[in-house]
């Protein structure tokens, strides 16, 4: 294959090109998620040591009128009461005096054992608050947050008695009631970063689409550029973006330069087939004549003329094909655009190419079923068209095979099909054969024919001069059925 006429698409997915919207809008979708996964770990961290931080100190600020509650407390203690300090009861005496309003919690716990305040007792059992007495008094700041996930979130803060740890410590616990709501809104903002990232990936999306418009617009008039039409290849400077303003120039140099040498090619061939052909029309007439007159003709000169007036005849017939291609191309074809019986150029196609190529069984078929079956166009060009297909799938199948030719209609058009059972054609290969002097790859030729690759875009050209069209269904091994469209005039 060739690697600068490669459709992308056709690459095996292992070696697929990345384009450059691909790379970009990779790299871009991963520096978003990087940068928002970046941001949320951060903010997360933030939050936490936030939290941390201003419960520990508002804690710590709490706690402090319960402590010198019992520094006072302490204080009043008699020498004896102080060394036999402090039994359980006078701790629960040290804590009565303590207002715990808004559901907070005081307890002492240490070698003072779990003496909890009134409204401790209330909210939570001694196993809970030993627990929370433990989490506090272990961690880091001597400030825990307990269940900070769920309803029953409760931040400590514990404190060492002024005893020591001798004495124990205080605990200060308060329930967070707002945590969940708390959550909530942490949710929401993981919720609002997933959904702005997405936003901005199809933000990205659309943007890309927008900047590459105007290539999509350039590769699609380029992809319309055809030999014949080069005069309207030229793309216009004017509105594109800066950075495509070198490469189109350089493109319509290159265009410049193609439209030249495309004239110069038509020009050549028209000069070619005008001046080749008077000297080959009397060449063909003089053998026909010996051929015609010379009864006593030697065996051997007699083939010798025959095989000379077959290439003469080939030689003419592409001639043809060129002076109606330079013909098409200087406006100067008179292809017909009338209603004709469309079955009487089938029938004359046939006739042709069965007495041309009598080895071959030429199968007419008609699923029509109308008689005359008008359609519109040229009664010539259809059997031109007809003979060439009819032709072309001689010669692409075995010696001898069969060719089917079927005609049939619906409201608005005639089909011709013409099927054969031969070496069929590479799908990448279906559009390029209408081109000129374009042959299928991996498509070969019998021994002693020959090929201008000149015949199916004459058919193509013809087709469309009369308003129809040529398309082509075709399976390697299989075979090829070529179809031929015109549009109905009965109807
Ligand atoms: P030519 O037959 O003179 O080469 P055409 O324009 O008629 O030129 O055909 C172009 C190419 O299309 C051929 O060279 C051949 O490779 C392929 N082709 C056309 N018709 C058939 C067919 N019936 N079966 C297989 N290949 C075909």
């Amino acid at each position: 294959m060739n690697p600068f006429n490669r459709d992308p698409r056709s690459s095996p997915p292992s070696k697929r090109r990345w384009s450059i919207a691909r790379r970009f809008f990779i790299t871009s979708f991963v520096l978003i998620v990087a940068q928002s996964g970046i941001s949320l770990a951060i903010s997360g961290a933030l939050w936490k040591n936030f939290t941390s931080r201003f419960l520990g100190s508002v804690l710590s600020r709490q706690i402090l009128s319960p402590l010198n509650l019992v520094d006072n407390k302490l204080d009043l203690l008699s020498a004896q009461e102080a060394m036999e300090c402090c039994t359980k009861d006078d701790y629960r005496n040290f804590l009565a005096g303590i207002n715990l309003a808004d559901g907070k919690a005081v307890m002492i716990s240490g070698s003072a054992g779990l003496v909890a305040g009134k409204g401790a007792q209330a909210l939570y059992d001694s196993g809970r608050l030993r627990e929370f007495a433990r989490l506090a008094t272990e961690s880091q700041n001597r400030f825990a947050l307990v269940d900070f996930r769920s309803d029953d979130a409760v931040a400590v803060k514990s404190v060492n008695l002024s005893g020591g740890s001798e004495t124990g410590s205080l605990i200060y616990i308060r329930p967070i009631y707002s945590m969940s709501l708390f959550n909530a809104l942490s949710r929401a903002r993981l919720i609002s970063e997933i959904v702005l990232m997405l936003s901005l990936v199809v933000l990205l999306a659309v943007a890309l689409t927008y900047i590459l418009r105007p290539l999509r617009s350039v590769r699609s008039r380029i992809s319309k550029v055809q030999l014949n039409n080069l005069d309207t290849a030229l793309i216009p400077l004017d509105g594109q973006p800066l950075e495509l303003q070198p490469i189109l120039m350089e493109f319509n140099r290159m265009v410049s330069r193609l439209e030249i040498s495309a004239q110069n090619q038509k020009q050549f061939a028209s000069t070619i087939s005008h001046e080749f052909r008077t000297p080959l029309t009397v060449i063909s007439g003089f053998i026909q004549s010996v051929l015609n007159r010379a009864d006593n003709l030697d065996v051997n000169y007699r083939e010798s003329l025959l095989i000379a007036d077959k290439e003469a005849f080939r030689l003419n017939r592409m001639l043809s094909d060129l002076l109606d291609l330079s013909r098409a191309d200087n406006n100067q074809l008179k292809v017909l655009r009338e209603p004709f019986d469309c079955l009487l150029s089938c029938h004359e196609a046939i006739r042709l190419t069965q007495f041309a190529f009598p080895d071959n069984r030429i199968i007419f078929s008609d699923a029509s079923h109308v008689d005359p079956l008008m359609a519109i166009g040229d009664p010539d060009c259809l059997v031109k068209c007809l003979e060439n297909l009819i032709g072309n799938a001689v010669k692409y199948s075995e010696k001898s095979s069969t060719i089917n030719v079927h005609i049939n209609g619906d409201d608005r058009c005639i089909y011709f099909n013409v099927q054969d059972h031969g070496q069929g054609i590479p799908l990448d290969q279906c559009d390029l054969i209408f081109e000129r002097f374009q042959r299928a790859e991996g498509v070969s030729l019998r021994r002693g024919d020959s090929s201008s690759g000149l015949g199916l875009s004459i058919v193509k050209m013809l087709m469309e001069s009369m308003g129809g069209s040529v398309e082509v269904q075709s399976e390697v091994g299989v075979g090829s059925c070529f179809t031929l469209t015109l549009q109905r005039s009965d109807v």
